[in-house]
C-alpha cells in the first residue's frame, strides 16, 4: 500500500468514526430531526439550482430542461413526497401475533442502520447522489457520498451544497476517484448504496462482504425494448425516440436496442426518423440542447459501435464537442460489440422478429435487464412479455417513466442490481426492520417448558 492510500486511509477512518460518534447521539432518528434536514437539503437545492444547471451544462452540455426534469425537478418531487408519509412509514408497525404466543405483542420497528455510503455514478450525477441521500436521512442515517470524478463541476456543487447544509459528522461529500473510492471502501461502514456499472459492482460486493456490510447495487446492462405489429407505431416512435436520446442515451434505463415485428419495421422506422427530427431538429450535432458524450475514452468506444451495422439515420459526429447523432443502425449481428454490451450513447440497433417467443427466448438467454418495454395493444401479449422474461422494472407503451413514479419501487434483478428505492422503497431500504416480541408478565404458559406439563402457573 503507497503512502497516498494510508493518508487516505487515516483520513476517512476519523472521518467514519466522527459520522458514527454523531449517529450513537442518536439526534439522527427523531423524526423533526430527519424532517427538519429533508427541508432544508430542499431549500439548499432551490438556492443552488442555477449552480447546478451550470455544473451540469459544462460536465455533460445538459440542457436547463433536462437538467432541471431529471435532476433537480425529480428530486425536489422526492423530498416532497417523503416528507408528506414519513411520519406513518416511521411509526412502529403493529403485526398480529399466533394465539400460540397468547399474552404478548409484536411490533416492528423501523430503525437506521448508522453510516452509509453512497458511491454515485456520471450520467444523472445530481440525481443520482441525492436521491439515495433523500431515503438515507429518512430512515434516521448518517451520509457519505462518493460522487464520479467524470462530472468534477456537478461533484464540487453537490459538495458545496451539502457543505453549506449539513455538519460533516452527520453528511458529507468525499470528492475523488477510483482511489478514494476504494478507501472508502476498506472502511466499515454501515450500508453501501451503489449506482454504476457492472463491473464495478462486483468489485464493491466484494469489499462489502470483507465487513459483512448490506449492499444495495443499482447497476445497469442492455434493455430490450419491443414493439409489436400491433403498437401505435408513432407514438412507440416518439416515447422510444424521448427515452432512448435524452442524455444522449447516457441513462441506465434507456431502451439499449429494439425488437421490431417485422410486418412494421419500415414503417416504425419512418416513424422514428421523424420522432428524432422533431425532438432534435434536422441536425442535431448543432442543437445546443443536445447532451454530449461524458469522455474521449466513451466518445471513441461509442465510434468504433457506429460501424457495426448499416447506418440508416444518424451517424455523424464531433470529436471537439464529444457529440454523436441520435443514430439508428439495422443489419447488425448478435456478436457485434453493440449487442454484447450495455450502449450507453445514442446508437440504436433496430432488429426484427417474427414470433414473440423468439423475442423472449433471445432476451432470456441474455443476462437480466434493468428494464424492458413493450409497445403493444394487446393485452395477452402484454402479459405474455411480463410474466415470461425477468427484468428490474419497465412499461407497457412507453419508456423510462416507471423510473420517475414515487410510488414504483425502481431496482434491478440478476446482473442488472440488487435491491429498490425511491418513494418508501427507498426508507425500508435504509431501514433495518426490528422484530419485537413484547410479553406479559401477568402469567406464564407452561408448554414451552419440558419440566411442567398442563395448566397455567401463576408467578
Ligand atoms: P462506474 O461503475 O464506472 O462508476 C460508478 C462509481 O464507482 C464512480 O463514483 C466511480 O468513481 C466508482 N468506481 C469506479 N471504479 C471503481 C472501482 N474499481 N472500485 C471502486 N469504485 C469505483 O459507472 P459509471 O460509468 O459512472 O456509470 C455508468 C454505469 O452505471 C452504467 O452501467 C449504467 O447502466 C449504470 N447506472 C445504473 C443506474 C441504476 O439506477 N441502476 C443509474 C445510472 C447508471
Amino acid at each position: 500500500m503507497d503512502l497516498s492510500s494510508n493518508l487516505h486511509k487515516n483520513e476517512y477512518t476519523t472521518l467514519i468514526d466522527k459520522q458514527k460518534t454523531f449517529f450513537d447521539t442518536h439526534q439522527t432518528k427523531s423524526l423533526a430531526y430527519r424532517r427538519d434536514a429533508l427541508i432544508k437539503l430542499g431549500d439548499a437545492i432551490r438556492k443552488y439550482e442555477q449552480h447546478i444547471i451550470q455544473a451540469l451544462k459544462s460536465d455533460l452540455n445538459k440542457s436547463e430542461f433536462e437538467a432541471y426534469s431529471t435532476e433537480i425537478g425529480i428530486v425536489l418531487k422526492e423530498i416532497r413526497f417523503v416528507l408528506k408519509h414519513l411520519h406513518t412509514w416511521a411509526r412502529p408497525q403493529k403485526v398480529k401475533t399466533p394465539l400460540t404466543h397468547w399474552g404478548s405483542k409484536s411490533t416492528i420497528y423501523s430503525e437506521p442502520y448508522g453510516v452509509v455510503l453512497i458511491i454515485a455514478p456520471w450520467n444523472f450525477p445530481f440525481q443520482l447522489a441525492i436521491a439515495p441521500l433523500i431515503g438515507a436521512i429518512a430512515a434516521g442515517n448518517c451520509a457519505i457520498i462518493k460522487p464520479s470524478e467524470l462530472t468534477p463541476k456537478t461533484s464540487e456543487v453537490l459538495a458545496a451544497l451539502i457543505q453549506e447544509t449539513y455538519d460533516e459528522e452527520y453528511i458529507t461529500v468525499v470528492q475523488g476517484d477510483v482511489g478514494t473510492s476504494q478507501a472508502l471502501l476498506n472502511e466499515k461502514t454501515d450500508y453501501i448504496f451503489f449506482t454504476g456499472s457492472i463491473s464495478v459492482g462486483k468489485v464493491i460486493m466484494e469489499a462489502a462482504a470483507k465487513h459483512l456490510t448490506p449492499v444495495t447495487l443499482e447497476l445497469g446492462g442492455k434493455s430490450p425494448c419491443i414493439v409489436h405489429k400491433d403498437a401505435n407505431l408513432k407514438l412507440a416512435a416518439r416515447r422510444i425516440a424521448w427515452g432512448k436520446f435524452m442524455n444522449a442515451g447516457q441513462t441506465c434505463v434507456a431502451p439499449d436496442y429494439i425488437y421490431v415485428h417485422q410486418s412494421v419495421k419500415a414503417a416504425f422506422i419512418i416513424h422514428l426518423k421523424d420522432a428524432i427530427q422533431e425532438l432534435y431538429g434536422a441536425n442535431p450535432l448543432d442543437n445546443e440542447s443536445y447532451t454530449r458524450i461524458v469522455s474521449d475514452k466513451h466518445f471513441t468506444r461509442l465510434e468504433a459501435m457506429l460501424h457495426e451495422g448499416t447506418v440508416i439515420a444518424g451517424g455523424h459526429s464531433n470529436r471537439d464537442t464529444l457529440r454523436i447523432e441520435p443514430t439508428i443502425l439495422t443489419d447488425i449481428t448478435a456478436n457485434a460489440a453493440i449487442m454484447q454490451e450495455e450502449i450507453f450513447g445514442p446508437l440504436l440497433p433496430v432488429l426484427e422478429y417474427d414470433t414473440i417467443a423468439y423475442v423472449l427466448e433471445e432476451i432470456r438467454n441474455r443476462p437480466k435487464p434493468l428494464a424492458l418495454y413493450i409497445f403493444s395493444e394487446n393485452k395477452e401479449i402484454q402479459q405474455q412479455v411480463l410474466t415470461q422474461a425477468s427484468f428490474g422494472g419497465g412499461c407497457v407503451n412507453d419508456t423510462v417513466y416507471h423510473f420517475t413514479s414515487p410510488y414504483l419501487p425502481f431496482g434491478g434483478v440478476g446482473s442488472s442490481g440488487i435491491g429498490n428505492y425511491h418513494g418508501k422503497g427507498s426508507f425500508d431500504l435504509f431501514s433495518h426492520r426490528k422484530s419485537i416480541l413484547k410479553q406479559t408478565t401477568l402469567f406464564d404458559i407452561p408448554f414451552r417448558y419440558p419440566h411442567l406439563k398442563n395448566g397455567l402457573k401463576r408467578i
